[in-house]
This record gives C-alpha cells, structure tokens and sequence, in this order.
C-alpha cells in the first residue's frame, strides 16, 4: 500500500503476493548419473494455506522442503517468498530472511538434551530477530500454544515423542514466522502422539499460520486442505 493510498483512505489494488511461489524449480545433483530430485516444479501457496505434500521415500519431498526454506538452492527456476526473488539474495539476505519467515520441523526433533524446554525454546529467540526483553515472555507463550506450560522446566529426554515435537514446534513459531515448514513431523510418533500433532497444526491453522507438511504416511496429508502430490520430482496437485 502506497502512502497515498493511506492518506486518501482507499484500499491498496496491488494484489497480495503468494508467500511461497515458484515456477519452473529444477533441482539436480551431480554424479555418475546425476540424480535430478525436482523437475521443473510450479508451485503457489497463499498466506493462511494448509498443504500437504506427499510421496514416497526418494521422491524429492526433503529437496523440495530445503528449497523452500532456503537452506538450499535450485539449479534452475525462480523461487519467490512474499513476492522476493531468492534466488539472487546473497547468503546473508537468504538467512535473514529464513529467519523472519520460516520454521522449521523435523522429523527427529532435534532438541538440546541437556537444556530445559524452556531453554531450547529462547536459544531460538536468540538468532530469530526477537528483541532481548521480549524472549522470555515470547517463549511462554509458545509452550503455552502448544499447551506444554506445566513442562517448562523439564529436560527434553523426560518427555513423550509428542510433548517432544511440541517442544520443536514451539521453537519453530516463537519467532512468529509466516510458515511453517514441517519434514514428516510424525514420522518418529506412535498414532496418538502423531493426532496430537496434528491436532496442534489445525489449531495454529485456525490462528492463520501457514503451514507447509511434508510427509509419506496419507493420514498426515489428509489432514491438510490442499494435498500435492510429488513423484520422482514432479508435482501434482490433488482434487
Ligand atoms: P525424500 O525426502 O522424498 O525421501 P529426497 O529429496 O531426500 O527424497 O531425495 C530425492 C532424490 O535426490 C533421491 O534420489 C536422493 O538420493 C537424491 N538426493 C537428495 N539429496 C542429494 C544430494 N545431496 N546429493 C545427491 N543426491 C541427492
Ligand atoms: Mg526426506
């Protein structure tokens, strides 16, 4: 929106960018053969989206996932976050970036084991751009949306697979990123700690985080409102 636009009071007609948009993504690594894991892969998720992305193991989901979290970058194709190209930022601009907009789940959580969750949640806040007064309320309430208040003070290692995850999710929005990106965040989960996770995305759905879940088990994407499907790098999107 335009400084006129707000002095006269009228809406703004630039549309909206798509947080996550890119169109043409190849991605391929070099060997004898060389393997492309992404083949010219068009993609647009809208602020508030819900998607899945499903496959089978080697299928391209994890190069896919490091793409768009711009921990790496495509052969070729233009990857654009808020309307930003990325694929010209330096790996300064690319972090900065990473940090303000992106978080990150993975399947194997990768928690401190020798810090308390409370502490693996601030060590987060620490190189996410949150203002030093603020690091401490802001990680309560993290652990307070993944309803996890009464374990602030526990070691990760004294806690279910479930609360565990909780744990890395809080980590992952406490910065308040505009999506959230998750590695087959249930992977390392028996049925009822996987629906407690799941049940936690619905709600941060609802709060209007976008969110991004890689997965090859169908009750997980499922669960999402758009389904993409990705087979031998090329994706498809599911009715
Ligand atoms: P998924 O996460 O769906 O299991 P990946 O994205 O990890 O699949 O891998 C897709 C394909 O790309 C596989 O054939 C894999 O062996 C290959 N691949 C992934 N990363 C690399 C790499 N760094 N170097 C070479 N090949 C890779
Ligand atoms: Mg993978």
């Amino acid at each position: 929106m335009s400084i006129l636009d707000v002095l006269l009071d009228e809406p703004s007609t630039e549309p909206v960018p798509a947080v996550i948009e890119f169109a043409a993504l190849t991605r391929s690594f070099p060997g004898d053969p060389p393997v492309t894991a992404l083949h010219s892969a068009d993609l647009r998720i809208e602020a508030g989206d819900y998607l899945s992305i499903i496959g089978p193991s080697g299928s391209g989901k994890s190069t896919l996932l490091h793409i768009l979290g711009l921990l790496d970058r495509p052969t070729s194709g233009e990857y654009l976050l808020n309307g930003s190209p990325t694929g010209t930022a330096s790996e300064s601009d690319r972090s900065r970036l990473r940090g303000g907009s992106i978080g990150f789940v993975f399947q194997s959580f990768h928690l401190l084991p020798h810090r308390t969750v409370l502490d693996n949640v601030l060590l987060a806040t620490l190189y996410s751009g949150v203002p030093r007064a603020e690091r401490r309320d802001r990680a309560l309430a993290a652990l307070h949306r993944v309803h996890l208040d009464h374990r602030i003070e526990f070691l990760p290692t004294v806690l279910s697979g479930g609360e565990r995850q909780r744990v890395a999710i809080a980590r992952a929005i406490v910065a308040e990123p505009q999506v959230l990106l998750a590695d087959e965040p249930t992977g390392n989960l028996d049925s009822v700690n996987s629906a407690g996770v799941l049940d936690l995305f619905d709600e941060l759905h609802g709060d209007g985080l976008t969110l991004v879940v890689i997965t090859h088990d169908a009750h997980v994407s499922d669960r999402a409102q758009r389904r993409v499907r990705i087979s031998d790098g090329r994706l498809t999107e599911l009715a």
